[in-house]
């Protein structure tokens, strides 16, 4: 399975901010040393004319240029860098590549970072540049019309289950039927001021394992009434564990695997591609925060296991 990586394109952070920058490189080194079926392959930048499926210009261009208002720089909560932009581009990047690897054949693939979904059209916002998900979503769709113009358009679903509301995805596709957004998140959670999803699911603080698998069973349960996609998006946030300083629920280690287990089987009975980032995580101890996302990549192995078998079978 490739997973994709920019974690080498080190962002300069003030001493003492609270954004944990080391679990990106901390995961790669724990997939190298234990899960070999990861292949690892550098993330290459995003170009403007891909940000632009998505993005003002004008905000790519402030963006790449440092030269946004320093409110607009606080929403985001990184100071400008030359890293810090290139790093935002290549963390798109990474998606967009993820996609195309599992439209390709493979079924499944990842970026070690992403989940930027805070990001909207025109601004970021808590700790997110570019929005990825969206970006990938509609390259995706150029690339499914360009090879078969007379074929419908390809259907998107992006299924976010960060703790935090995906609400700059929400607001990119909000009049958009080609991409379905579901996000599951805490309803007493950043952002304070939501956007509408296609589908939203609000879980009460301190949920846990039982009442959170419900949910996300009732929540695909509706969306395969609603919408038949031919590629998934999963944000297979770390936050909703425990552990999380920021998170507010209390799922397990297991519980997070079931759920990442549940999704990956929703794709793999309906035969449709998925690709999935790692978005958010806030541990009280970092390791906690990989060790989950470490989980994810092998629950995920099984899934590129039966993907790999179904070409041999079929070639
Ligand atoms: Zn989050």
């Amino acid at each position: 399975m490739h997973a994709y990586y920019a974690d080498h394109f080190v962002l300069p952070l003030p001493p003492g901010h609270r954004f944990p920058m080391a679990k990106y490189a901390r995961l790669r080194q724990r997939l190298q040393g234990e899960l070999p079926g990861v292949v690892l392959r550098e993330a290459l930048p995003a170009s403007d004319g891909e940000l632009a499926l998505v993005h003002a210009p004008a905000y790519v261009q402030a963006v790449a240029q440092g030269t946004l208002d320093p409110r607009a720089q606080r929403e985001i909560g990184f100071p400008w860098s030359p890293a810090m932009a290139e790093r935002a581009r290549r963390s798109v990047g990474a998606t967009v590549q993820a996609v195309r690897q599992a439209m390709a054949g493979d079924g499944i693939a990842a970026n070690l970072a992403g989940g930027t979904h805070h990001a909207h059209a025109d601004r970021g916002s808590g700790f997110c540049v570019f929005n990825d998900a969206a970006v990938a979503a509609r390259l995706a769709q150029t690339e499914h019309a360009r090879r078969d113009r007379t074929s419908a358009p390809l259907r998107v679903a992006v299924i976010d289950l960060d703790v935090h509301q995906g609400n700059g995805t929400a607001s990119i596709f909000a009049r958009d039927e080609t991409v379905f957004t579901l996000s599951l998140h805490g309803a007493r959670n950043f952002p304070f001021r939501k956007e509408a999803s296609d589908l939203d699911v609000e879980l009460p603080d301190g949920c846990d394992d039982d009442a959170y698998l419900e949910a996300l069973e009732r929540a695909l349960e509706d969306m395969s009434h609603r919408f038949e996609p031919g590629l998934i998006i999963y944000l297979a946030g770390a936050d909703p564990h425990e552990g999380d300083r920021l998170g507010r629920l209390r799922l397990s280690f297991d519980g997070l695997e079931a759920r990442d287990r549940r999704v990956f089987d929703w794709a793999w009975q309906r035969r449709v591609p998925l690709a999935f980032t790692m978005a958010g995580g806030y541990g009280h101890d970092i390791e906690t925060t990989v060790q989950v996302q470490v989980n994810t990549y092998r629950a995920a192995l099984d899934y590129r296991a039966r993907w790999a078998r179904r070409t041999a079978s079929s070639a």
